[in-house]
């Protein structure tokens, strides 16, 4: 009997999930006719839920980088990026990390490349703002936030370090909440640490450190604007309470490298612009030559390609129908994308004799968004939570969604509980390698040599 390969390209929720189902589900017998092959550009699987709290110094970023060859026994690890597939030839082609190229037959194709930083056409945005998509990006802004505390607290000039110590957020969708949420408490602290060493030298004439200032735009006329009003209302009020400068139906007219200029006229000296505005399906999609909807790949309910027997996508790469509502989508989030992600495992299984297709039907659970501190919002079964209790269901939430890493996360809650923030940089990931338009914000970019 000849040996069976399915090829799962993309590791994060769905593939990351539809790799482990599959795996689990086959019978032994059958392992060794079937190759299950994960193809991913990095090496583990990144929880990005938990993103913000590596830009804010909370998770150092290997807790939330869930080791693929630790935690996937029985799948081989392709590490490369998927640039062209001939569904004719049943073959793919990939780059990897270290630029050479390689093909791949199979005999079943599961896409699940997620998505990347939604642009819009607003002048000196893309080369001024900087998305929330990847690892490299939290990397890059934790050590951005440090620096521009650091420079703010050495300058002379007050208005330019009143700039360095501003940070515009555009998007106020769970994601930029989350990340301004998080930044200001991150901004405090560092701000504690500069004082103290202002204070000491104010006797030599220099001024006192000031304090950090975040603003949160949306076009919405509330924050999380996808979401259920009273995370809205709790989001909201912890934000002002903190003292973010949240306004609504707002946003950039254009960007500089001194500032923003916001919708209504005003211009805001800052050097930090965040862009979190949403996203879009990974570039790939529209390469493939396949049929798509809203740009995510079409697929029917059993997560099938039409016209395309041996291929399947899901996750926030394609248009899932929803069935709980019908003629919908369901949305990109990653609760879809797990569950679609075991489904599309099951399904592939039983594509090879083993077990019977089914549909994806999911009813939304609800969502949480942590605030940083003890804060929260969350509506698990559309039960509207706040304060420290929503705080304890989402971090016990993250912590059982999470594939691995589990106690190491907790160690790190632990010690933020207890001790400040570190005000180091580190400087890897500078500004240029991690552009807003980027069809891998997985990777960093590197020099071309
Ligand atoms: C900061 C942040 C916070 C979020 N918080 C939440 C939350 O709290 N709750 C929630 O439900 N959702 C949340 N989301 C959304 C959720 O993360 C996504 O919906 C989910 O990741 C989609 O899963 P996916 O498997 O489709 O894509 P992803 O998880 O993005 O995985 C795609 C994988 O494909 C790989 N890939 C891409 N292109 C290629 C290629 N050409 N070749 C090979 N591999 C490729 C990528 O490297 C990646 O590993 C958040 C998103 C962000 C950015």
């Amino acid at each position: 009997m000849s040996r069976s390969r399915i090829v799962i390209v993309g590791a994060g929720f769905a593939g990351y999930q539809a790799a482990r189902t599959l795996s689990r589900t086959l019978p032994r017998t059958l392992r060794g006719a079937v190759e299950i092959v994960l193809v991913n550009p990095n090496d583990y699987f990144l929880y990005l839920p938990l993103l913000p709290e590596v830009a804010s110094g909370v998770l150092e970023p290997r807790r939330v980088s869930v080791s693929l060859a630790g935690t996937l026994p029985g799948v081989r690890l392709v590490l490369g990026e998927v640039g062209e597939v001939d569904f004719d030839r049943r073959r793919l082609r990939y780059v990897d990390p270290e630029g050479r190229s390689g093909e791949l037959g199979y005999d079943r194709l599961l896409l699940t490349v997620g998505s990347v930083n939604k642009l819009l056409p607003i002048p000196g945005v893309a080369e001024h703002a900087h998305g929330f998509r990847g690892m490299p990006e939290a990397l890059y802004l934790r050590d951005h936030i440090n620096r521009q505390l650091a420079l703010a607290a050495a300058c002379d000039d007050p208005e330019e370090a009143a700039a360095r110590r501003t940070f515009v957020v555009v998007g106020a969708g769970y994601t930029g909440t989350e990340v301004a949420a998080h930044g200001q408490m991150f901004t405090d602290s560092l701000a504690r640490q500069h004082s103290r060493g202002a204070r000491r030298s104010e006797a030599d004439g220099a001024h006192a450190d000031g304090t950090p200032r975040w603003m949160l735009l949306d076009l919405a006329p509330r924050v999380l604007p996808e979401l259920d009003k009273r995370l809205s209302d709790t989001a909201h009020r912890v934000l002002r309470k903190r003292g973010v400068d949240v306004r609504t139906q707002m946003s950039v007219k254009e960007a500089t490298s001194e500032g923003v200029l916001l919708s209504d006229g005003e211009f805001i000296p800052t050097r930090s612009l965040i862009w979190c505005v949403g996203v879009r399906p990974d570039p790939l999609v529209k390469d493939l030559g396949l049929e798509t909807q809203q740009g995510r790949l079409m697929v029917d309910e059993y997560l099938r390609v039409p016209g395309r027997p041996d291929v399947m996508a899901c996750g926030d790469a394609a248009a899932v129908p929803d069935l709980t509502r019908p003629g919908e989508i369901t949305p990109m989030t990653a609760q879809h994308a797990v569950r679609q992600g075991k489904v599309a495992g099951r399904n592939l299984a039983a594509s090879l004799g083993y077990g019977a297709s089914r549909p994806y039907k999911h009813h939304d659970l609800g969502f949480m968004v942590d605030l940083g501190g003890v804060q929260a919002a969350a509506n698990p079964l559309r039960v509207p939570l706040s304060g420290p209790l929503a705080n304890l269901v989402t971090r016990g939430y993250h912590l059982a969604s999470m594939p691995g890493n589990r106690i190491r996360v907790l160690a790190d809650w632990a010690l933020d509980a207890v001790l400040p923030r570190q005000a180091a940089q580190l400087g890897l990931v500078r500004s240029w390698s991690v552009p807003l338009e980027s069809s891998s914000p997985e990777v960093a970019r590197t020099p071309v040599p």
